[in-house]
């Protein structure tokens, strides 16, 4: 009999990024908000009739519904693999081989967290395979393994808005009203990660004026009153200058995402553009604009905050 473990974890994208001092571990101290949008990645552990003691994934693949890398991701570096190792080994019983499949809707590579987002959503589904064969482990002990695997998972498992600092994983949970409508735009100009940040390093040292924002009293006002335009007002992302900096090409679509949303950031370390709008029209009409604007550029709308990770169905 074949059991499939079916979970699901939220893309994200951050209202707030202040980039604080690197730290001797090489990271950069984050005051970090993160909103946790309906654009959900989806994981499912399909078990085999054979039994092992040690690590339990035998293969996976990706469907893409974004477009699909240049580099194949499919791998044990995956952080999906990763993650379901992970739970298995720390539950320390015998398990089912398992082959991970994994449908991406989060761009690749975009600043929006696809990756932690597969990462938790396998350990929901791990931990819920886990619980048909033995104890599974409890909430402390998943955030631990979550950490362990990304500054970012934390968060995808826990969802909703949340201010993150630290690493970004020292999360707590953020009051907030009512719904935020967005466009996501992928300009397919890759930025890594860790290029935005040392960027933004440089780019503080030649020049005393570019310091941290890590104030987030009026953004954290603005979400308790579900004002779309205040929230828009309030938004801020250090790396966004990087960005710019290493993609110029961002600067019109940002001008025109600005002109026909309410405010327009790029998301996490880019490149993805996040447009904020205030209702789900105004959203859908935004996209159609700048799809019209931008060709060849992916779009899509969605709305949070959404829930964290969780377990869809077991079969
Ligand atoms: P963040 O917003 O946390 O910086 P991101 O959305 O920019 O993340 P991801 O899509 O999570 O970036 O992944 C970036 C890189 O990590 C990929 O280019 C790939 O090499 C590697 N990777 C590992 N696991 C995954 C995964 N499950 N999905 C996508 N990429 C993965």
């Amino acid at each position: 009999m074949v059991h499939k473990y079916v979970a699901s974890a939220p893309g994200k994208v951050n209202l707030h990024l202040g980039v604080g001092e690197a730290r001797a571990d090489g990271y950069h101290e984050l005051v970090s908000v993160f909103h946790a949008v309906d654009r959900r990645e989806r994981v499912t552990l399909i078990a085999s009739d054979t039994m092992t003691d040690g690590p339990i994934v035998r293969s996976m693949s990706t469907t893409f519904f974004v477009d699909t890398p240049d580099e194949d991701i499919d791998g044990p570096g995956n952080l999906a693999w990763r993650a379901v190792d992970a739970v298995a080994t720390r539950a320390g019983v015998a398990l089912p081989e398992v082959r991970i499949e994994v449908d991406k809707h989060v761009f690749v590579a975009g600043g929006m967290a696809g990756g932690s987002a597969d990462a938790a959503a396998a350990l929901v589904a791990a931990n819920a395979l886990v619980a048909d064969y033995g104890t599974p482990l409890d909430d402390d002990t998943l955030l631990a393994l979550a950490a362990s695997l990304g500054a970012d998972v934390p968060f995808s498992l826990m969802g909703g808005t949340a201010l993150g600092t630290g690493r970004g994983d020292e999360l707590v949970a953020m009051l907030s009203r009512g719904r935020l409508h967005w466009v996501f735009v992928n300009p397919k100009v890759g930025i890594p990660t860790g290029k935005a940040f040392s960027l933004l390093d440089d780019m503080r040292h030649n020049n005393a004026t570019l310091v941290p924002h890590l104030n987030t009293q009026a953004l954290s006002q603005a979400l308790t009153t579900g004002d779309a335009t205040r929230v828009a007002a309030a938004m801020h992302n250090d790396l966004e200058g990087p960005a710019l900096a290493m993609r110029p090409q961002l600067a019109r679509l940002l001008d025109v995402a600005a002109d026909a949303g309410l405010r327009a950031m790029v998301s996490g370390s880019g490149p993805t553009v996040a447009v904020l709008c205030d209702s789900l029209e105004h959203a859908q009409w935004v996209a159609d604009h700048l799809a019209e604007h931008f060709d060849g550029y992916e779009v899509f709308v969605a709305e949070g905050p959404d829930q964290g990770a969780v377990v869809e169905n077991v079969f």
